[in-house]
């Protein structure tokens, strides 16, 4: 069964507002096998409003809409979809008489303005919204299905779980949607791209679509099908053949980061980590930290962007910066062994580089990034030169040391995380 989606409101067409509602009704309408074709975003007019549902309705028989149900002059879905069906509007009582609940319970009295919101066509079904006062209402004509919902997505969200999705449950075929996912790191978008097209070409039944997110590519397999069982085995293969192509560049086989995944890793190895960054300025500690429970594993960071303090928080040797340069394979080497001395973790790591936009040189152009990585077996160091700006050499700067770390439990043969 395939829907669309009008998003109302005008301040969706300004720089300040995004419409998120649309997001969230596609992940739910794809749980029912429903596939959105189509979305429009429209302002607070009238004509436009009653064109943007004409549309859709001679197209697709579910149509959802969200906004434009407020107390106010500018809100017209109601009246708009109404008159465009045909439908006299009719105030319900029992609407009132929970909007009047609702203001009384905030010790107020229900503004007349309000009373528009008890307002229901001919034939329409009240969604009760007990979070707010406009009521979403539910509408089957000619054989089409249209919900239209409040725009606050606190709103919208459940209701639309409560009653909306049972309704729509009830009415569709056996068409599901079957999704795979992997996460791949350390290669660009056009690479991955080059080692999988092969594969997915094979698939004519399967959209594959290659998405590029910084710091890494994710692959999105969907399959439409009535059949779970074959729909599964044929992902099931793809996400085989996949893995023979890009082998331990996945990270992922879920909608997870690279930092939950370390999490995980780190958690299952009993080990832990402490970093001392001088051009990341703390973000692979806030990566780090951003996972609940991270205090098991991250013991804490320096960060040490001026010389001497490298030297007094993770005991570089002053000569060897003098010698060898901040930015230099032997400072990271030092900063991740002195690093992990210092906090008695498992592991260390040190970033040093230069993230731009000035401070480059010949020899050491912007984007060059020195990583260490220390462990009991020794050190591992790399040295990367990435592109684009500050904000993203530094982001990607994090991403390789994480995958250092990945790479340091898959190579030691500890039991292998399960995400
Ligand atoms: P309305 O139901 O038109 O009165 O919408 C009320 C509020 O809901 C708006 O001011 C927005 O903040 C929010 N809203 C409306 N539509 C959307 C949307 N499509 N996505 C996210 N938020 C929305
Ligand atoms: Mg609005």
């Amino acid at each position: 069964m395939k829907a669309e989606i009008i998003a109302v409101g005008s301040e969706l067409l300004t720089p300040d507002r995004i419409d998120t509602n649309s997001l969230f009704l596609t992940e739910e309408l794809n749980k029912l096998g429903i596939e959105v074709l189509r979305k429009t975003i429209v302002g607070d007019n009238r004509e436009l409003l009653a064109e943007a549902f004409r549309d859709a309705l001679n197209r697709v028989p579910v149509v959802i809409a969200s906004g434009g149900l407020g107390p106010t002059e500018d809100d017209l879905t109601r009246e708009t979809v109404a008159e465009l069906l045909g439908r006299k509007l009719h105030r319900n009582d029992e609407v009132v008489r929970a909007i009047e609940a609702r203001f009384r319970s905030f010790k107020r009295d229900m503004p007349a303005v309000n009373l528009r919101q008890a307002m229901v066509p001919e034939g329409a079904e009240v969604l009760a919204n007990p979070r707010g006062t406009a009521p979403g209402l539910w509408l089957e004509d000619s054989g089409r299905m249209i919900a239209l919902l409040p725009g606050p997505p606190r709103e919208l969200k459940p209701l639309f779980l409560e009653q909306v999705f049972p309704r729509l449950q009830r009415r569709v075929s056996g068409v599901r949607m079957f999704h795979r996912e992997l996460r791949v790191t350390g290669l660009g978008e056009s690479h991955v791209e080059e080692r999988v097209r092969p594969i997915y070409t094979r698939y004519s039944d399967v959209n594959t679509t290659i998405l590029a997110a910084p710091g890494e590519v994710q692959i999105h397999l969907r399959a439409w099908s009535d059949n779970a069982a074959q729909a599964d085995t044929t992902l099931d293969e793809m996400v085989r053949s996949f893995e023979l192509a890009l082998g331990d560049r996945i990270f992922a086989h879920s909608a997870v980061s690279l930092e939950e995944v370390i999490a995980e890793i780190l958690t299952t190895n009993r080990a832990t980590i402490a970093a001392a960054e001088s051009c990341t300025g703390g973000l692979l500690a806030e990566r780090l930290t951003r996972i609940p429970g991270s205090s098991s594993y991250f013991l804490g960071g320096a960060v040490c962007y001026s010389n001497e303090l490298k030297t007094a928080w993770a005991d570089v040797p002053s000569e060897l910066i003098q010698a060898k340069g901040a930015v230099s394979s032997e400072v990271a080497i030092a900063l991740a062994q002195g690093i992990r001395r210092r906090v008695g973790s498992t592991l260390g790591v040190g970033i040093t580089g230069i993230a731009g936009p000035s401070g480059g040189s010949q020899e050491k152009p912007v984007g060059t990034v020195h990583i260490a990585l220390a462990s009991s077996e020794g050190v591992k160091e790399r040295v990367v030169h990435l592109p684009g700006d500050r904000e993203m050499i530094r982001l990607f700067a994090t991403q390789v040391a994480l995958d250092m770390v990945r790479m340091h439990f898959l190579f030691n043969a500890k039991p292998r995380a399960s995400l």
